[in-house]
């Protein structure tokens, strides 16, 4: 069968490394690069080059799919568990978030609170299935849970630099699964995933078992439409020439997919639309020095900054491994007319630079070796209140056109590497 696969992140990869020993498969990739939201960046740095992820990256435990992917393809020398460390700077104050103790001296929440924030926690903990909070808006059940203060003072921050003005319509389904992920610490604290060498390897791995039987990948091609005719897939237009095939897996936002489709998926066609993403504004900067002195990996932010959370990576990965100490500065944003997204790069970076100086007083401008800002709208679907009804199925009914991606129940109720690996392999199971 000839199958066209849309898009080259982890669900396009996946599926076509399914899919490559016995079919020919070409994927359409916009991008200059493959990868999607895992792509990396090419750095050079004192004559030593490097990849590092243009957003951050890390494996959690449970990433089953994920991790025996790494294994299948021969990367598995390559997997490091790292401690890496969280505070929570709130007004002015940094505050590690890693151990109960530590919590326990988070000054911004009374004893009370802190214990209602730990006795929800648990509850947390003991909740498997989502489904029935998927209804209710996350807001709302911490309040009714923990009381007000505890959502006011710990998680509307957080949650707000996550969301944005859509913080509070986030149902309560996202939340338990985003806690629950973090809250698997284990004895030693959270100890999280990372490739050595960067998940550029796993895309590299991936497109080289795709492309060694024959199948292709192209860059900077943008599919414009998909063709249906009679209720089946054709093909699809690239460069205003149709390229015909068997089947097509596409892994774009909904509503793009809606734009390809012309609205001829008729009964998705609402749903397609409903779907909301969200963009995110991440600036990478590599320096001569440590930025966190304290060597923290993750710090979220509730401060007068234009961005919701500073990720040193080399407090996380060996220095050694880059030559320089490598810091990404990152928000969120909603829609495509925020200054995030519409200013210059170099206005964006001012921006995030200045809020560097007023939250680390020991920064300096001149300790930068580089900086680079990355941003896109399409990086995350917002995990509203009744999402759950939204999720898109990986069949759509339609002869020859398969979905798996961010929206795919896979990815529900957070979107991950995993959930796109997942996704994938899912959607390849309908053309094998
Ligand atoms: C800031 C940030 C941090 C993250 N951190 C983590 C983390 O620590 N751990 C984790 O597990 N996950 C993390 N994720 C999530 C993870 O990266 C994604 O869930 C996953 O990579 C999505 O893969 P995908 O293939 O579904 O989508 P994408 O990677 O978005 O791939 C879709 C591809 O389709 C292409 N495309 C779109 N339209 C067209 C078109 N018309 N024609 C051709 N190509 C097209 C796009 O360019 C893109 O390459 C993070 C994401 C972000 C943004």
């Amino acid at each position: 069968m000839k199958i066209i696969i849309i898009g080259s992140g982890l669900a396009g990869l996946s599926a076509g490394y399914k899919l490559s020993k016995s079919n020919e498969i070409i994927v359409f990739e916009k991008d200059e690069e493959i990868g999607g939201m895992t792509a990396s960046y090419c750095q050079e740095y004192n004559g030593k080059e490097y990849f590092i992820e243009k957003y951050y990256h890390h494996i959690f435990r449970s990433d089953s799919e994920l991790l025996t992917l790494i294994k299948e393809l021969g990367l598995e020398k390559q997997m490091l568990w790292l401690k890496g460390t969280n505070a929570y700077f709130v007004d002015g104050k940094n505050y590690p978030m890693n151990t109960p103790s530590e919590i326990l001296h988070f000054s911004p929440l009374s004893f009370t609170d802190i214990v209602k924030l730990g006795l929800l926690v648990l509850r947390i903990k003991t909740i498997n299935n989502t489904t029935p909070y998927d209804r209710i808006r996350a807001r709302d059940w911490i309040i009714a849970g923990a009381g007000k203060s505890v959502y006011e003072n710990f998680f509307a921050p957080l949650m707000k630099s996550k969301f944005g003005d859509n913080a509070e319509n986030v149902s309560a389904a996202w939340l338990i699964g985003r806690v629950k992920i973090r809250s698997d610490r284990g004895k030693e604290g959270e100890k999280l995933g990372y490739l050595r060498g960067g998940f550029n390897s796993l895309i590299e791995a991936l497109s080289r078992e795709i492309t060694s039987d024959g199948s292709k990948i192209f860059k900077n091609k943008e599919v414009t439409e998909i063709i249906i005719n009679d209720n089946k897939v054709q093909g699809v237009i690239i460069d205003g020439n149709l390229v015909t095939c068997d089947a097509v897996i596409s892994t774009v936002e909904p509503r793009v997919l809606d734009a390809l489709t012309k609205g001829k998926l008729e009964n998705l066609h609402e749903t397609l639309l409903s779907i909301r993403y969200q963009g995110t504004a991440c600036a990478l900067v590599g320096l001569d020095k440590r930025l966190m002195g304290d060597g923290n990996y993750w710090l979220n932010i509730k401060a007068d900054v234009p961005f919701g959370a500073v990720i040193e990576h080399t407090n996380f990965m060996p220095v050694e491994d880059y030559g320089e100490h490598l810091v990404y500065i990152t928000s969120y944003f909603q829609e495509e007319k925020d200054f995030h997204c519409v200013q210059k790069e170099e206005e964006v970076l001012e921006s995030y630079l200045r809020g560097l100086e007023k939250m680390f007083p020991d920064f300096s401008r001149a300790d930068i070796h580089w900086a680079k800002l990355f941003r896109r709208m399409d990086t995350a679907p917002v995990y509203e209140q009744g999402y759950l009804q939204r999720v898109l199925p990986f069949d759509v009914c339609l002869s020859g056109l398969y979905l798996a991606g961010m929206f795919s129940p896979t990815n529900y109720p957070e979107r991950s590497m995993n959930g796109s690996v997942k996704a994938g392999f899912e959607a390849a199971k309908f053309l094998k």
